[in-house]
Parts: structure tokens; C-alpha cells; sequence
């Protein structure tokens, strides 16, 4: 029997008590790997493997003592022998306690137990309790801080907690960007203690909840923590870490508007090319905000970060509800991979927004945007900004004075009357939400609450400074017509713009033929409905196919391809695209075909042109024919076969064609 090097001690555990032939079952059976694992063993699972009562005693015995063991020679060993600057690792080897990444050059900072002093209590934690605390620094200089201590009980810190700890402050100490909490240092006492960035005005979510008098959060600012988050995630994922616990309840407020993505306690190292982190055993998992894979295989990566991120989005728009409330964690598995089910579309959540979201949520890991590609869909789904310029008071209407600033959420067009433009959106003065005719507003360009970024700057563009809305836009060519126009142009005259996802809010008449689905569609849309509170069943999964020529969304097995974007443009392996069929096609050529399909699909990057290319041997038609297709994928929850057959009702007019699908909600 060759055992697994990271099980050798279970093997040495069962052998002292003469038990090593329940080895292999434990192991491959019960899936234990690690000590702590135990505490999720019921007797009768050890019943189920043949293990008696009496067994299972020395079994529990030899835990205790093993356990005890490894507390008291090894924790402080190993942050001593681990991170102290100039000391050599002295703790003897052992594979219970979990294996840091090297740290660069030791602790950031070995904090003095009477140099923190530790103040109003802010929050619990799994591993223990967090304190608001001023850290007094050899200058004299007090500053504020977050003190985080370990939960000891009477025998010592435990093993799982003290691990995840002390993973936490080696992962914490190796990070710095401006979205990510920072640690300060290490307390080496009793408890042991991390120091940390104070974010003084708390989490996120106890934000959102907060009740009356405290106003929402506005929408803009969301938009604005939203791309902060995402390019903290998309720090975290270029260094090859996940953090699996993405959620406003772990991000926190260093300023009104600054968000700081925090709690590492989960963040693990990604398994080298396979690109995803595979948990060895039973843990606590956040079941709501978790994607299918990690469910289902406990199978991690910067793609199930990326449907994290779309949970998050969701709470934010909603309040800080919580996902998939009512719904037990064992159904939720089920309504997202068998119904297909997603969260719904929150009230203060645009469409364009909730297209993103959608994306994040994609079956398929592949198939999800990376946080960088992230980036760039928040930039073009960021809400215009604009001003009221005459007194609104109809009835229904959101109330505005000149003057106020009105964030737009939505454009629609009224049942009532076709021919007068309402647009919703959120009053910057009473915080309202609500309708209002389009023509009340002007648009302003807001560079303070819209980001220009480094992901996916606008053709023609270049972008230097930080991300919070004070780049500056450097010309390097003039912007293709449509871009760069925005500034005091009336909501009416920006329909059709050349965005894809601005495209969404020109919603003009119906198409003709009475406002019906065509009768080949409506068999489509006759879908199963969830039970009150889930949303809808998607088409995709459930109806049975509308045209059977169409063969059934397929989608190759995880983790088979790359993503569409695992290439930034002008990273390493993106400039030599090459198509296929046909061989590859000279860069002049293959550029020129790149820019037909770039100018011919609203809102595609040139990278997703390529790819596009790409996929059909060079063939320009059928590149933008799928890229459209794609688009309106997003955009509604049609099936490709679907948007495919409306696109071609359509002349292949995407702005039509998505005008027909937001009709039907
Ligand atoms: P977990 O159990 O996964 O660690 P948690 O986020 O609830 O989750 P902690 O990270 O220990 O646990 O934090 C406990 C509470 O303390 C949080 O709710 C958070 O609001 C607050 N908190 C944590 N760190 C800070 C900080 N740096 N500044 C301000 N408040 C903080």
C-alpha cells in the first residue's frame, strides 16, 4: 500500500492503533485528507465502512492526541521559522498544517504586543474576533487600525482556524493594490493578532442594509465600486490566487468611495496549469454566491471568482438581499445547471448591467469574462450620467428640479404613447428612482463617475492615471464617429449609438406584424416556470427545441478550452492570430478583416473579432453574423437558436433585433 504523501499521517495514525486497513476507505470513501476533516465524520459514516464502535474510540483518541500535538510544537514554529525575516523554516516537517506560499521578503512588519492597542469591538469572524485598535508606531505616530485576533480555546488555537489564519497573513502580506485591504503586521502574542487596514465606515453590505434615515447608495457609485472590485479580483487573479468568498459581506469601506476588497481567509493558490484550486475536503462553502463547478467538484478558479462577482453585483442592486433566499444549498446546484435558473434582474439593475451579470453566470467557466475583459463591459455598461434641465411634476413621474443630477438606469418607451420617450432613472438629490420623459434631461460627461479604463479603452484612446475616475485621456487619433460625442447631447439623440450595450436602451417601436412573438418563437418561450421567488426558467435549458435543424447549446467540458479572452490584445500569443482553415493570413490582411467585423457589430473588442475570425476560418460573414448572435445571446434570455432566427427576421439589424427581444421581458 503506497500511501499519498499528503495522507502519510493518517496512515502513521491508524497504524498505532492497528487500524491501517480502514486507511483506504477513510481516504477514498469518506474523502478525509486532513485532520480537521474528522470533524465532519459521523459515526455512522465510520459505521458505513466497517468500523465498529470500540474502533471507532481509538480512533477519536489518537485524533485528540495528534492534534494536541501539533499545536503546541508547531503554530508558533511555524510563523517564527515561516515568515521572520533572516530565520531559517525550523518547523519539522508536517503535512497537517497547510503549505504557505513563500513569502517575498518576510513579514511586512513584526508589530510589539504594547504597540497596538485594541478599542470598540468591530465584528466576529470564523477564525475569531476584529477590533477597531491604534497602532502606535516608533515615530510616536498613532494610527488606526483593524486588529483581527485568533480564537484560542483552552488547548490552543485549532488546527483548520490556525491554518486558514496564518494562510490569510501570508496571502495578505504579499498583496498591495489599492482595492485590497492591507495588512500591516503580525502580533506574535497570545492571541496571535493581525493588524490591518481600518476601513472605518465598515462592510458593504451593512451599508446596503442600513435602514431609513440612511439613503441608498446611488447607482453610479455601485457602478464605481463594482469596477473597483473588479480590478482588485483581476490583481488577485494575475498572481494566481482565487478568493472564493466574493461577496459585499467582504467588502469593505475605506471611504465613501472607496471599496477594499477584503477577508483572504479563503483566497488558496491556483493548481499551477490546470488553473483551477480543487478543495481537498469538507468546508464551509458560500453556497449562494458559488458556481456550479465549485458545488458540484468544489473546483475553484478566477471563473467561479467571476460568477461571484455576479452574485455580488446582484446584491448590490438589490439592496444587499440574499441570493437564492428560501432556497436550500442542496436545490441550488439544481435550479442553476437542470432549470437553468439565474437571479433575477434586481429593479435598480439596467439591463445593460444585468447582460453582464449574465455572462458572469455562464454554465461553461470558459466561457465567463475574465475581471480584466470585466473591466471593459462595466466601462460600456456604465450608466449615463445627466442633468435635469426643466421642472418635472407629471404624475408618476420621478420628481426633478433643474439642476439635478440624474443617473440613467433604463430607456423604454411607453405602452401608452410610443412617440414620448421615458427613461429611468435615479434622482443624485433625493436618491428617487423612478420614469421620466427623456426630454427633461440633458446628458453631461461625467469623467468623475465614469472611468475611462485601462481594459478596454475606446478606439483611438490611450489611459494614464488611477481607477477612480480621475484618468486622464491621452488622443492618440481622432475616435471613430460615435464615441467621444457625449457631452451635452439630449438622451433622445443618443439612441443607436454605436454601443453595444447603450444599444439596449434605444428601445423604438415594435417590430411589425401586431407585437406578438412570430409564431415560430412563441412555442420557445413556453417554458416551464420556477416556484414563487426563483426566476424563470431559461429557454436555453428547458424548452424543447423550436427548430430542430438547430442542434441544442452545447458546451465543451470544463475545463477544455480557453476563454475568448485569455489573450489580451497586445499581450504575448494575441498579436499572432491565425485563423485556422485556409492557413494563416497574412497581419496586414487578417487586420484588415479584424477591423470589417470590428465596424460591423456594435460594442465587440478587437479581440473578440479575432477569435471570431478565428472560429470561421476568416470568413467575415459568419464572424459577424456569430459575433451578433453573441450579442443578443447576451442581451436576453433567448437561445443562440432563438437571437439566430430574429437576427435573420432581421436582416442580421442587431439594434433591431435587440430592441425585439428587450420588448419581451
Ligand atoms: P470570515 O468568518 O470568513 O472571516 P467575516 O468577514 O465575517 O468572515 P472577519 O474578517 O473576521 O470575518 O471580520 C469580522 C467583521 O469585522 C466583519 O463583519 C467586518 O465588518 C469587520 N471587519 C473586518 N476587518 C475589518 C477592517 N479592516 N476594518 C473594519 N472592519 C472590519
Amino acid at each position: 500500500m503506497l500511501p499519498e504523501a499528503g495522507s502519510l499521517w493518517l496512515l502513521r495514525l491508524l497504524q498505532d492503533i492497528q487500524l491501517a486497513q480502514f486507511y483506504r476507505p477513510i481516504l477514498e470513501e469518506l474523502n478525509v485528507t486532513r485532520p480537521e476533516h474528522f470533524d465532519f465524520v459521523r459515526p455512522e459514516d465510520l459505521d458505513g465502512i466497517g468500523m465498529g464502535r470500540p474502533a471507532q474510540r481509538r480512533l477519536a483518541e489518537a485524533l485528540k492526541r495528534h492534534r494536541s500535538g501539533l499545536k503546541s510544537k508547531n503554530w508558533v514554529y511555524k510563523i517564527l521559522g515561516g515568515f521572520a525575516p533572516g530565520q531559517k523554516e525550523t518547523t519539522p516537517p508536517s503535512d497537517s498544517l497547510p503549505s504557505l506560499p513563500e513569502p517575498d521578503g518576510g513579514l511586512k512588519c513584526l508589530i510589539p504586543d504594547r504597540a497596538v492597542c485594541r478599542g470598540e469591538l468591530l465584528g466576529f469572524g470564523c477564525f475569531g474576533v476584529v477590533h477597531r485598535g491604534l497602532w502606535t508606531l516608533p515615530s510616536g505616530k498613532a494610527v488606526p487600525v483593524a486588529v483581527k485576533s485568533l480564537r484560542v480555546g483552552p488547548e490552543g488555537p485549532e488546527g483548520t482556524e490556525l491554518g486558514d489564519f496564518l494562510r490569510e497573513v501570508s496571502i495578505m502580506m504579499n498583496l498591495e493594490h489599492p482595492h485590497l485591504l492591507c495588512l500591516h503586521g503580525l502580533v506574535l502574542g497570545q492571541p496571535l493578532q493581525m493588524v490591518m487596514e481600518l476601513a472605518p465606515l465598515g462592510s458593504l453590505h451593512a451599508r446596503l442594509t442600513a435602514p431609513a434615515p440612511t439613503p441608498p447608495l446611488p447607482v453610479a457609485l455601485l457602478c464605481l465600486f463594482l469596477r473597483q472590485v473588479a480590478g482588485a479580483m483581476a490583481y488577485l487573479g494575475a498572481r494566481g490566487l482565487v478568493h472564493r468568498d466574493l461577496a459585499t459581506r467582504n467588502l469593505l469601506l475605506a471611504s465613501p468611495r472607496t471599496i477594499k476588497v477584503a477577508d483572504f481567509g479563503l483566497v488558496r493558490p491556483l493548481g499551477g496549469a490546470r488553473g483551477h484550486y480543487v478543495m481537498g475536503g469538507p468546508r464551509r462553502i458560500p453556497y449562494a454566491w458559488c458556481a456550479p463547478e465549485s458545488l458540484r467538484h468544489g473546483a475553484f478558479s478566477s471563473a467561479s471568482d467571476v460568477w461571484m462577482f455576479g452574485v455580488t453585483l446582484w446584491e448590490m442592486f438589490s439592496g444587499g438581499e440574499e441570493p437564492w433566499a428560501g432556497v436550500p444549498p442542496y436545490l441550488i446546484l439544481q435550479r442553476l445547471e437542470k432549470d437553468r435558473a439565474r437571479l433575477r434582474r434586481p429593479p435598480l439593475c439596467s439591463r445593460a448591467l444585468y447582460a453582464l451579470a449574465l455572462r458572469c453566470w455562464a454554465p461553461h467557466p470558459a466561457d465567463r469574462p475574465t475581471f480584466s475583459y470585466l473591466e471593459g463591459l462595466l466601462q460600456e455598461a456604465w450608466p449615463p450620467e445627466g442633468r435635469c434641465v426643466r421642472d418635472v411634476t407629471e404624475p408618476g413621474a420621478l420628481r426633478m428640479e433643474p439642476g439635478d443630477p440624474i443617473t440613467i438606469i433604463e430607456g423604454s418607451t411607453s405602452s401608452h404613447s410610443p412617440n414620448s420617450t421615458t427613461w429611468k432613472g435615479q434622482n443624485g438629490r433625493t436618491f428617487k428612482v423612478g420614469n421620466f420623459p427623456a426630454s427633461a434631461v440633458t446628458l453631461v460627461d461625467s469623467p468623475a463617475t465614469r472611468p475611462v479604463l485601462r481594459g478596454s479603452p475606446a478606439r483611438g484612446e490611450r489611459h494614464q492615471g488611477n481607477i477612480d475616475g480621475d484618468r486622464v485621456k491621452v488622443k492618440l487619433r481622432d475616435p471613430p464617429p460615435g464615441r467621444g460625442q457625449r457631452r451635452n447631447v439630449s438622451l433622445q439623440r443618443m439612441k443607436g449609438i454605436s454601443k453595444s450595450l447603450e444599444s439596449v436602451l434605444s428601445l423604438g417601436p415594435r417590430p411589425t406584424g401586431g407585437g406578438s412573438s412570430p409564431p415560430e418563437l412563441r412555442h420557445a418561450r413556453t417554458v416551464p416556470q420556477g416556484p414563487p421567488g426563483v426566476p424563470p426558467c431559461s429557454p436555453v435549458a428547458t424548452s424543447s427545441s423550436s427548430q430542430p435543424s438547430q442542434p441544442p447549446r452545447e458546451r465543451p467540458p470544463w475545463p477544455k478550452r480557453e476563454p475568448l479572452h485569455s489573450h489580451p490584445v497586445g499581450a504575448p500569443g494575441a498579436s499572432k492570430a491565425t485563423v485556422p482553415s485556409g492557413g494563416p493570413l497574412p497581419d496586414p490582411e487578417l487586420q484588415k478583416r479584424i477591423m470589417e467585423v470590428e465596424l460591423s457589430v456594435h460594442g465587440v473588442t478587437h479581440q473578440e473579432c479575432q477569435e471570431a475570425l478565428r472560429a470561421t476560418g476568416g470568413d467575415v460573414v459568419s464572424a459577424i453574423r456569430n459575433l451578433k448572435v453573441d450579442q443578443l445571446f447576451y442581451l436576453s434570455s433567448w437561445s443562440r437558436a432563438d437571437c439566430r432566427r430574429i437576427l435573420e427576421r432581421y436582416q442580421w439589424d442587431l439594434s433591431a433585433a435587440s430592441r425585439y427581444v428587450l420588448a419581451r421581458p
